[in-house]
């Protein structure tokens, strides 16, 4: 093991990618990457059951640039992805990966951005296709034989794409590509569909899950917040405003992440300090003794720096950053509650994260309740109330050591002892904002209202017939347009076969699609107003179920 590559260095990859690991700053692997990378890198079938968070993307990236050959300039591996979205991050999560791989490229081949020069990539010798099937199917139509070369498959998130209802597509891909190929299917959960994809798909694959064993959590009190992932420091620094701490850990993936909050941290004045694998033991050592005596109060470390870390101050623990698993979970919050003292232990959740959320709530047995970012008016009382503390205990005996100074200092300035007073509040405070409409000035950066997910609702899966035909329609929510295609039920559509047309060829994000509702003649779509015509437009030749969808903007008057 090296200290650059930690426990990746073990797998015997590529040197190259090695390099590229340790540059990301990943400690060592998590127990996805270290189940699936030798099976991967051994050339056979797989069927990982993993959510997004449990570092899965890595799990096939790095033995899939193991095995292809960069010299050979023609597609080798195929990853599927049910959105454009994920299309994007599988395939910028291998440009970093195969950075110091030289001839290896990468190509996103995805709806709503034009097909020639997705197709030249390809046949410019690409070796990597991170595709949505409905595009891919697009290509194929245009060239059977774009994928002929391919001997690696991944489909990621393969439940999303059954339900975003690309189960044809798949059957067309999975016909263009050699019998021989290694197939290797990565999905959350294993309904009999995906089950039986497997079976007719993949020749004698190894099953690879996370072992999740009850794990019981002692008397902390546990809370998430949904947060966009580019808004985590400034959740951060809010929540700090408000929670009552004594010293906190605060957990990150990354040994970069640990260094970037920590001088966040100290920018806001607090006491913090990063630990992470690359920092000498002794430093380490002198960090923790720091934590304990209270030259620090904020720690911001690794999963791995922070091994061992038993400080009895600790009150809280923010896990900024998701743990692989539930076992790590358990393990992070342990480190509050220490020696009978309460504990408070605080999740940050991207939305895409949200799944994760639950298996930890199955497997702790307890339910993380949902807190939101405290809003100006929690912030100002916050920082009143530090300021009382602060000064309560002065009181008492101020005016007999102080008092004659005041009485002087107000006569030389010649003003009240109540603008005196404020003026020394003015200074005690640094200009720290104590007003609502400072305060509100001050922290724009985070709205309140917390991501509510990137899925849309789609609460219109079912044909509505009858009584739900003639029922009012509901309320647009604020800057969506209905939008009216005459396909419906009666045409075999599904509205999650209109979810993935649109979400693939309109290049949407999935909360940017609203309401779906199939009725048996038509069907009702809730879409962003801002560019619809734009939209519109690009959906011009989409085609569900074989038909046009031919998506109109839909007026009620
Ligand atoms: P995924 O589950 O693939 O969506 O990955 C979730 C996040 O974890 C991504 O931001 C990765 O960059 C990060 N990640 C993956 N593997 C590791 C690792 N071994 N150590 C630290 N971070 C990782």
């Amino acid at each position: 093991m090296t200290q650059e590559t930690g426990g990746f260095a073990a797998f015997n990859l590529n040197p190259n990618i090695l390099a590229a690991v340790a540059a990301t700053g990943y400690e060592e692997p998590s127990a996805i990457q270290q189940q699936s990378i030798p099976i991967i890198m051994a050339g056979k079938d797989m069927i990982g059951q993993a959510q997004t968070g449990t570092g899965k993307t890595a799990a096939f990236a790095l033995p899939i640039l193991h095995c292809i050959d960069p010299a050979k300039r023609e597609p080798q591996a195929l990853i599927l992805a049910p959105t454009r979205e994920l299309a994007l991050q599988v395939a910028t999560a291998f440009e970093t990966y195969a950075k110091q791989m030289p001839g290896v490229t990468v190509v996103a081949v995805y709806g709503g951005a034009p097909m020639g020069p997705q197709l030249k990539a390809i046949r410019n010798g690409a070796q990597i296709v991170v595709a949505t099937p409905g595009r891919l199917c697009d290509h194929l139509r245009r060239d059977e034989k774009v994928l002929s070369t391919v001997n690696h498959l991944v489909l990621d998130e393969a439940d999303e794409m059954l339900k975003l209802g690309f189960m044809d597509d798949l059957e067309v891909i999975f016909k263009a590509l050699p019998a021989t190929r290694q197939t290797v299917l990565f999905s959350a959960t294993l309904p009999q569909s995906i089950r039986a994809i497997a079976e007719r798909h993949l020749r004698d694959p190894e099953h690879v899950k996370i072992q999740t064993k009850t794990q019981t959590v002692t008397a902390i009190e546990q809370a998430h917040l949904l947060v966009h992932a580019d808004q985590k420091t400034s959740a951060v620094l809010s929540l700090l405003e408000v929670e009552d701490f004594d010293a906190l850990i605060m957990f990150v993936r990354t040994k970069q992440a640990t260094l970037d909050l920590a001088s966040a941290l100290e920018a806001k004045g607090y006491k913090a300090a990063a630990l992470n694998g690359d920092i000498a033991q002794n430093q380490r050592e002198r960090v923790i003794d720091s934590l304990k005596d209270g030259r620090l109060d904020i720690v911001v470390a690794t999963d791995v720096a922070a091994r061992g870390l038993d400080v009895p101050r600790i009150t809280h623990v923010f896990n900024v950053d998701m743990p692989y698993d539930p076992e790590s979970y358990v393990h992070r919050i342990g480190r509050t509650g220490r020696a009978g003292r309460e504990g408070r232990a605080l999740l940050l959740v991207t939305p895409r994260e949200r799944r994760m959320l639950q298996v930890i709530e199955r497997v702790t047995g307890q339910k993380v309740a949902e807190v939101r970012l405290p809003d100006a008016q929690a912030v100002l009382d916050a920082r009143i109330k530090k300021l009382t503390n602060s000064l309560s205990p002065l009181v008492a005996d101020a005016e007999s050591t102080h008092g004659d100074l005041l009485d002087r200092l107000t006569a030389d300035i010649g003003c009240t002892p109540r603008a005196l007073a404020a003026a020394l509040l003015r200074k005690a405070t640094n200009g720290q904002a104590l007003t609502l409409a400072a305060i509100e000035k001050e922290r724009p950066l985070v709205p309140n209202n917390a991501p509510r997910g990137d899925r849309p609702e789609r609460t219109g899966d079912r044909p509505d017939r009858g009584d739900r035909e003639r029922r009012a329609p509901v309320p647009l929510a604020e800057g969506r347009a209905r939008c009216r295609t005459a396909l419906g039920a009666r045409d075999g559509i599904a509205a999650k076969n209109l979810l993935g047309a649109i979400l693939n060829e309109g290049g949407l994000a999935r909360e940017a699609i609203g309401r779906i509702q199939v009725r048996d003649s038509f069907s009702l779509v809730e879409l962003p107003e801002d560019g619809l015509e734009k939209l519109l437009a690009k959906l011009k030749d989409t085609r569900v179920a074989g038909k046009q969808l031919k998506l109109r903007r839909y007026r009620e008057d």
